[in-house]
């Protein structure tokens, strides 16, 4: 165990500090083990590790210094911007994770339309209450309709003067479920709102689907009534961690939430943060080209093959799965209490699931680090458990 100290009156020899950062390694879960098997971020490949320490020093708030790493940031952008069907005048920026681009989607909206309410499902991420807490804005939420999608005649009833903008999901966190984006896009274009779209899980999932022949719903810059939307390379895009996606669908949407910067290469900022860890920005550059359109498809084809087989295998053991799962998040419903005994019971056995509320279940995400083995072994434990709680 670290003990954590004051600063010491003298550095140490770096064969020291490197067997503190062991320890602390050690004591740290790693995807490579195949034991967390909840996080939707993931193991990197190498080129993108390689890619974030080659670019560890840059910081895109001075862009004209880095503008290399700008180009970079550019090109993940109109990568990104590909996959969800962006316009000419589109744009975006890497953030430092999708919370920071639901905040400036956000933030964005309150400025144009100068309002505070936000109408949300009651299963967006917590990062959208985060925003709204930040900006100083009321979230109004809605109810889900039967396949835990937001209902949107309760949007619509729920519209009003006050209403600055609409957020739904491609791809919940804690089922994976795409919102009726279309409708929703109809009736913000009616009421003169904005629709921002929370596609930080599934907006590199459901565009490879869609190529291979699934029928996933439109979500995208398609419909006219998206304004923006978040999608983040460091979830399926295998990114390093730190980067988060923001798209506008229209460039000048950035006008409301310029600030001078006037010290800095960059004379007008639009970034919640001032410096900005643009090494992830190199890695999502290094993931997207290494893996292309071909990669990404086949990466998601063999996490939905693994989805398919622990869903069928839960359902052999006579388990409830909450929805077929739209993607690679597998909701197995439980009542509380029991849930909360198993999710300890897996932990004493070095599993780590999480929860989803609505409705309540325990959550297990098909990530790519996860291999056969892994599953085979989880599902082996599980299963026991289930056996010595006399729950099977
Ligand atoms: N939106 C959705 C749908 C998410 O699932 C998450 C995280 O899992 C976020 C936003 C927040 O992303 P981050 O953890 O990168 O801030």
């Amino acid at each position: 165990m670290l003990n954590v100290t004051l600063l010491n009156e003298h550095g140490i020899p770096p064969n020291a500090v490197q067997k503190e950062l062991n320890t602390a390694y050690e004591r740290d879960y790693h995807f490579k083990d195949g034991r967390v098997l909840y996080s939707m971020c993931n193991s990197p490949p190498e080129i993108a590790k390689k890619a974030h320490i080659k670019f560890i020093e840059a910081n895109l708030s001075d862009a004209k210094i880095y503008e290399g790493t700008s180009h970079l940031e550019k090109c993940v952008i109109s990568m990104v911007g590909s996959i969800l069907h962006y316009k000419n005048e589109s744009s975006g920026h890497i953030t430092s994770g999708g919370t920071e681009a639901n905040i400036t989607s956000l933030w964005i909206s309150r400025n144009i339309t100068h309002k505070r309410e936000v109408i949300l499902p009651v299963n967006s991420h917590y990062s959208v209450v985060t925003a709204c807490d930040i900006l100083g804005l009321k979230p109004v939420y809605a109810n889900l309709n039967s396949q835990y999608q937001i209902d949107y005649t309760e949007v619509e009833r729920k519209i009003n003067k006050n209403t600055c903008c609409v957020v739904a999901n491609a791809g919940n966190t804690e089922l994976g479920i795409i919102d009726p984006v279309k409708e929703l896009s109809a009736i913000c274009i009616e009421n003169k709102i904005l629709l921002h779209v929370d596609a930080c899980y599934g907006g590199f999932i459901f565009p490879f689907m869609e190529k291979i022949g699934y029928n996933i719903p439109t979500f995208d810059f398609r419909l006219d009534g998206v304004t923006t939307i978040s999608c983040d390379p460091h979830k399926f895009g295998r990114s390093t961690m730190g980067a988060g996606g923001i798209l506008v669908r229209n460039e000048k949407m950035y006008d409301v939430i310029k600030i001078p910067s006037p010290y800095l290469s960059l004379r007008e900022q639009t970034s919640v943060t001032g410096g900005r860890c643009s090494a992830s920005v190199a890695a999502a550059y290094a993931s997207m080209r290494k893996f292309g359109w071909e990669g990404y498809i086949k990466m998601v084809k063999l996490c939905l093959r693994k989805t398919e087989y622990v869903c069928k295998r839960i359902s052999e053991l006579d388990l409830e799965l909450a929805v077929k799962p739209p993607a690679t998040v597998i909701g197995i419903k439980f009542r509380a209490g029991v849930r909360e005994k198993i999710i300890v019971d897996l932990q004493k056995n070095n599993w780590i699931v999480s929860k989803g509320e609505h409705p309540q279940t325990i959550r297990i995400v098909i990530m790519p680090h996860l291999s056969w083995k892994h599953l085979e072994s989880f599902l082996a434990d599980f299963e026991n458990i289930l056996k010595k709680r006399k729950l099977l």
